[in-house]
């Protein structure tokens, strides 16, 4: 009736759903959003990746009754960008709709696609792309849009891990890609006691969705610490056992020797001098993929879809990053940084048009990795063998 207010439901659901309906069907990708808006700190994370409830919170004991969650506490699912019809909510409350099912939107709802890179050569040098994710770190701490960012560190032993960057020489050390799980959101708490009121999140797109799914849902009190969000193109992370029982037994390279690492159709390692012929030796992605982390296997987010700005380095050869430019929030960063001089930026649908039919193909076939009991049946997914054999209008 014209007029009449359509009040919503009151959000019911609570660990007990969570758990039954994402941590124990696998399509928890272990982003650890849930443990971030925890307001009474009982979820921890397993090393498969897992939230867990803590002994003192279960009720009879059991791992799927919390005792918050049964008075009424329902933050985890409020936070979790797996839960129930997590997609389009969030696609209408960044974007005030659905995404189309079109080529074009298979990535995520959009503005733009560009090749970026950063002018500075030290944060090319460092950066796994175009060095942009660090480049515009750099830039929202210089201009006060953040306080801190939460990315991920590496140590000797290729060991990823999540942490708080509060200045240049963090965002620095912490450039470039590790093909093994860091759940950045889990430096939130880190940043927060060191009085951090504005946060950058650095992830792939399991991460990324979280904080617009706090806002949607009503988790706002970690929700809207989180200004920025820089999302990476992913098709899946590995497990720590592929140095030990891949690149170690059979290339000979222990994982302290390893200096950088790059996915382009192949695992690339450069090593210290003189470890192997020419310092550098590639891994067929075939042998690699028995050591795919289990979150990612019905992980369906390839573009990052529900970041600000999302970044891989899909065909680039020559030091530029993907970028595609998402939200407001993306948008006026971006071009705040363009005006001041800080970017090189070329068309990517000019330039290579061939990376952005591949990010299509990607997106396409990582979106049928969602289970089809959990799809809602909305024509993007009805649509998806026509967007693989690229049939769709553009
Ligand atoms: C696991 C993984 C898989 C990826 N898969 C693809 C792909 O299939 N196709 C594609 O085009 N691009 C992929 N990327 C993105 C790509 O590797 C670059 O991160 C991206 O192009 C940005 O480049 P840059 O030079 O601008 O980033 P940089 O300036 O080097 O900044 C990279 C940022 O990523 C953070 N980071 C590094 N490793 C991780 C990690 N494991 N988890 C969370 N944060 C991390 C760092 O802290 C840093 O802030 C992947 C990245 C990761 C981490």
């Amino acid at each position: 009736m014209a007029g009449e207010v359509q009040k919503k439901p009151r959000w019911l659901l609570h660990w007990n759903h969570l758990q039954n309906e994402v941590v124990a069907t696998n399509v928890c990708t272990g982003c650890s959003g849930c443990i971030v808006a925890c307001p009474h700190d009982v979820l921890g994370y397993d090393e498969h990746w897992h939230p867990v409830l803590a002994e003192e919170a279960r009720v009879d004991g059991a791992a799927d009754r919390c005792v918050h969650g049964e008075k009424a506490c329902t933050m985890c699912t409020r936070a979790c960008p797996r839960f129930r019809a997590w997609e389009p909510e969030i696609d209408e409350f960044l974007h005030g709709r659905e995404r189309k099912p079109t080529q074009k939107e298979v990535i995520g709802i959009h503005q733009d696609v560009l090749l970026v890179r950063t002018v500075d050569p030290d944060w090319l040098d460092k950066g796994q792309d175009g060095g942009f994710c660090t480049a515009m770190l750099i830039w929202c701490l210089r201009k006060g849009h953040i306080d801190a960012a939460l990315v991920s560190y590496v140590d000797d032993e290729w060991r990823a891990t999540p942490g708080v960057a509060t200045t240049e020489a963090d965002v620095l050390r912490a450039a470039g890609s590790r093909y093994t799980y860091s759940a950045n959101p889990l430096a939130y708490q880190e940043a927060i006691d060191a009085g951090a009121e504005k946060l950058a999140l650095v992830g792939m797109g399991c991460m990324t969705s979280s904080p617009p799914m706090m806002m949607t849902r009503g988790a706002r009190k970690s929700g809207k610490k989180f200004v920025l969000t820089i999302g990476l193109l992913c098709s899946k992370s590995f497990t720590d056992d592929i140095f030990e029982d891949l690149i170690a037994p059979k290339y000979g390279l222990a994982r302290s020797d390893i200096v950088k690492m790059n996915i382009k159709g192949k695992l690339q390692l450069w090593t210290r001098p003189g470890v192997v012929e020419g310092d550098y030796l590639e891994v067929p992605l075939s042998e690699c993929h028995e050591f795919t982390r289990p979150g990612c296997t019905t992980c369906p987010d390839f573009a990052a879809e529900h970041a600000d700005i999302s970044m891989g380095g899909l065909g680039q050869t020559g030091g530029w990053t993907l970028t595609i430019v998402r939200t407001e929030t993306g948008r006026k960063i971006f071009d705040e940084m363009v005006s001041e001089g800080w970017l090189e930026v070329k068309s990517a649908v000019d330039e290579d048009p061939a990376a952005v039919t591949l990010m299509r193909r990607l997106a396409a076939k990582s979106r049928k990795r969602w289970p089809v009991h959990l799809r809602s049946g909305r024509p993007i997914e009805d649509a998806l063998p026509g967007v693989i054999e690229a049939t769709l209008p553009d």
